[in-house]
């Protein structure tokens, strides 16, 4: 099930600040968005029978007021925060995690968080202020303070390498956005559904040039190798892909023509069937 937190609206440009502007700009005017646009951010919920997950968790309150809409979404849908049992990480960036805590502590009592080992690492040697922090990681950083309370409470799981975490829910390793980016996939019998994070941030722009980067990525170069490996293994395996911030619900497939892809957002369907 597809979770909106939200919207944040931004300047394109300054998400995807080192590519050539006059590209952005035809490429977003050819999709019929303004260089200004809202971008969606976007969560999922599985439920296994037995678990109730979550992929990623939202701004909370820490982008603005046109997210951190998660929790009211959950409970129009039926659960309660108390309901999630686990909460699978792609990354610690704001717009990911913000909404796992709030002032009073953890949003998600009984839910264990799974998170790739080096972004806590890296999070843990940046978890101070300190004079030479780069913006990046000023602006994060209330996302990991979001973590804290579940680190405190023994209620993070880490791992470092590919890893099934629980029948046909695996954890894959696509760092370059950050250090421990990750990507989820979901298998039931020959169905597969990859939750791909922040692998893409503006389809409008990215899938007609993978090699576009965005201001936040840690590792450039690798962004953009494993933008590519995703794109032509979806494209060449025809599963469902969920992105956090392709256009909500951001679920459908890819397809590729020579180095061009194209991304079809999922038929919709009264009976689930796709
Ligand atoms: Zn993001």
């Amino acid at each position: 099930m597809a979770l909106s937190d939200g919207t944040f609206t931004a300047d394109v440009h300054s998400i995807l600040k080192e590519a050539d502007s006059t590209e952005v700009s035809r490429l977003l005017h050819s999709a019929f968005l303004n260089d200004t646009t809202e971008t969606s951010i976007n969560a999922y919920l599985i439920n296994t029978g037995t678990r109730v997950l979550l992929v990623d968790a939202g701004a909370g309150s820490n982008l603005g007021s046109g997210c951190g809409k998660l929790l009211q979404h959950l409970r129009d849908a039926g659960y309660n925060a108390a309901d999630i049992t686990d909460i699978l990480i792609t990354h610690i960036h704001i717009d990911h995690v913000s909404g796992l805590s709030d002032t009073s502590g953890r949003t998600f009592p009984n839910a264990t968080l799974h998170i790739h080992q080096k972004d806590l690492t890296f999070w843990q040697q940046h978890a101070t202020p300190r004079a030479d922090d780069t913006w990046g990681i000023r602006l994060n950083r209330p996302g990991y303070q979001a973590v804290i309370p579940y680190l405190t409470a023994g209620r993070v799981h880490s791992f470092d390498s590919t890893t099934e975490l629980f029948p046909g829910i695996s954890a894959v390793a696509y760092n370059g956005h950050t250090p421990g980016h990750t990507i989820y996939t979901l298998r039931d019998g020959e169905e597969k559904m990859a939750f791909w994070g922040d692998l893409i941030h503006v389809a409008a722009v990215q899938f007609s040039n993978p090699a576009i980067t965005v201001a936040y990525d840690s590792d450039k170069t690798l962004a953009v190798t494993r933008r590519q490996q995703a794109y032509s293994d979806a494209a060449q395996n025809g599963y469902l892909v969920a992105a956090s911030h392709i256009s909500f619900p951001g679920v459908g497939r890819v397809s590729r023509s020579d180095n061009r892809y194209t991304w079809y957002p999922v038929n919709y369907s009264i009976y689930g069937k796709n």
